[in-house]
C-alpha cells in the first residue's frame, strides 16, 4: 500500500509539486494539452526538456550567479565536449547566427558593437555569402546585423562575389544536397580568402555525432538549437567555433545591453539547462533510442496498414530531422477523409494528438505552415496523407496514436 509508506513531509512536498504542475495550469487556462506525434516545431512547443535539465533549472533558480562568470565555465566545458576553440550558450540557433556574424563584424571593437546594426560608413563588412539553395528563411538571422545576403551557384560565382565587403561565407546543412558546392570545398575558398566559414546544423541533431563533427571539418562557427532533439530549453541554443570570434560575439550579447543582442538573453537556469541537456544528450544510448523508435513506428503501421485502401510507407530523412516518419496514405475511394480532416479528427479527440503533414518537404516549408502560411495550408486540403513521427512520444503514447488512426480511418471507410 504505497500512500501509507509515504511519511508527511513527502506528502507535502507532493502537494506542493502538484500546485505548481504545469499541466493542471495549462488546464485551468483553457490550453490545449496534445501528444506530439508531428516532430519538433518550434509552433508546438518544440521538445519536452529532459527531466534533469528541468531539475537543473528548479534547483539553480535560488541562487545568484555572475552571468559571464556562468558563460565562460559552460562554455569552456561545452567546448570540450563539440570539439571546438570556444563556445557559448545562445537563445537558439537563430540568436547563434545574428552574435556569432555580429562577432566577424566588431572584433571586439565597442565601439563598433554599439553601431550595429548600421554598417554605413563604419568600415565594417556588409556582405554575407551562401549558396542559392541555402538562403532559407532563418538566415534573417543575418539581416539583423546590417548585412545584405549574396547568393551564388558555383565555385567561380563564389569566387567573383567574394570581396572586401564579405563578411562570412555561409553553408547551410539541410540543404546539402541541394547545392552545387559541397562542405569542403565551401571550407576551402574560405581558406582560400581567409574568409570565417559559418553553417547551420540546427536541425541536424541526430545523429549525434553531427555535434562535433563539423567543428572537427574546420567550420569557423557552427549554430545548434538546444530545444530540438537535444531536449534541452526552447529557448537556448549553442554558437561553436573560434576562440576569437565568440569572444567578440559576446559583445554583442547579454548581460550587456546597446547591443544588436540585448533582446536574446537567456537566463542561468537555461544556459544550466542547455549544459545538462547536451551532456545527457551525448550520453545518451542512442542505439537504443533508434530501435525503440522502429518498433513504435512499426506498431503504430501494423494497426493501419490492413485497412482496406491504406499504404503505408517507413522514410528516413538524408539530411535533417533524421528519425523515422510514418507516411500514411488512402484512397478516398475507400476512406472518405483528407488529410486536413484526419488531423482535425486527432486535434479535437481525447487525448488530442497532433500528426504532422505529408507530402511536403520536412523542411522549411512545414514548419509552423499552417498557422503561418495560409496558402500552404490551403494547398493541402485535398492531400489523403499524413506523416506520423514518434521521437516526441513520452512513453506508452505510441499505443493511443495508433489506436487512434485505426479508429479513424475505420469510421471513415465508405
Ligand atoms: C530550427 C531552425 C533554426 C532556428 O533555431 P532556433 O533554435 O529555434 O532559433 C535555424 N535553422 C534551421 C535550419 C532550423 O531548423
Amino acid at each position: 500500500m504505497a500512500p501509507l509508506a509515504i511519511g508527511a513531509s513527502s506528502i507535502k512536498s507532493m502537494a506542493e509539486t502538484s500546485s505548481v504542475n504545469e499541466s493542471n495550469l495549462l488546464n485551468e487556462l483553457g490550453v490545449r494539452t496534445f501528444i506530439n506525434a508531428a516532430g519538433t516545431l518550434t509552433y508546438m512547443s518544440g521538445s519536452l526538456m529532459h527531466p534533469e535539465v528541468v531539475k537543473t533549472i528548479k534547483d539553480s533558480s535560488t541562487h545568484f550567479c555572475m552571468m559571464d562568470e556562468l558563460q565562460d565555465k559552460v562554455g569552456e566545458s561545452i567546448a570540450t565536449m563539440v570539439h571546438s576553440e570556444a563556445a557559448t550558450v545562445t537563445s537558439g540557433a537563430f540568436s547563434a547566427m545574428t552574435l556569432g556574424l555580429a562577432g566577424i563584424l566588431t572584433g571586439n571593437d565597442l565601439k563598433k558593437v554599439e553601431q550595429l546594426p548600421h554598417l554605413a560608413g563604419t568600415g565594417m563588412k556588409s556582405e554575407v555569402i551562401c549558396q542559392k539553395s541555402h538562403d532559407e528563411r532563418y538566415n534573417h538571422a543575418f539581416l539583423n546585423t546590417g548585412c545584405t545576403i549574396v547568393t551564388v551557384e558555383t565555385i567561380e560565382e563564389l569566387e567573383k562575389a567574394i570581396n572586401e565587403k564579405t563578411a562570412m561565407l555561409h553553408f547551410l546543412n539541410i540543404a546539402a544536397d541541394k547545392g552545387k558546392i559541397n562542405h569542403e570545398d565551401w571550407l576551402a575558398i574560405g581558406k582560400k580568402y581567409n574568409i570565417p566559414v559559418s553553417i547551420d546544423i540546427a536541425a541536424d541533431v541526430p545523429p549525434v555525432s553531427n555535434i562535433w563533427k563539423f567543428n572537427d571539418m574546420g567550420f569557423d562557427l557552427v549554430f545548434l538549437s538546444g530545444g530540438k532533439a537535444i531536449r534541452g530549453p526552447q529557448s537556448a541554443g549553442l554558437l561553436m567555433g573560434r576562440k576569437h570570434i565568440i569572444e567578440a560575439a559576446r559583445l554583442s550579447a547579454p548581460p550587456r545591453g546597446f547591443n544588436v543582442g540585448r533582446a536574446h538573453k537567456v537566463n542561468k537556469e537555461e544556459i544550466l539547462g542547455m549544459y545538462v541537456a547536451l551532456k545527457k544528450y551525448i550520453a545518451t544510448d542512442h542505439e537504443k533510442e533508434w530501435s525503440q523508435w522502429e518498433s513504435e513506428i512499426n506498431f503504430i503501421e501494423n494497426e493501419v496498414k490492413n485497412i482496406k485502401g491504406i499504404s503505408t510507407k517507413i522514410i528516413i530523412p538524408a539530411l535533417g530531422n533524421i528519425t523515422p516518419n510514418l507516411i500514411i496514405s488512402w484512397d478516398p475511394a475507400y476512406i472518405q477523409l483528407t488529410g486536413k480532416d484526419l488531423r482535425e479528427n486527432l486535434r479535437n479527440g481525447n487525448p488530442s494528438i497532433e500528426a504532422g503533414f505529408a507530402g511536403l518537404p520536412l523542411y522549411p516549408n512545414q514548419a509552423g505552415s499552417e498557422s503561418i502560411d495560409p496558402k500552404i495550408a490551403a494547398t493541402l486540403k485535398g492531400e489523403n496523407r499524413v506523416t506520423i513521427t514518434v521521437w516526441m512520444l513520452q512513453q506508452g503514447e505510441y499505443k493511443i496514436v495508433g489506436k487512434k488512426l485505426k479508429e479513424a480511418f475505420t469510421n471513415a471507410l465508405v
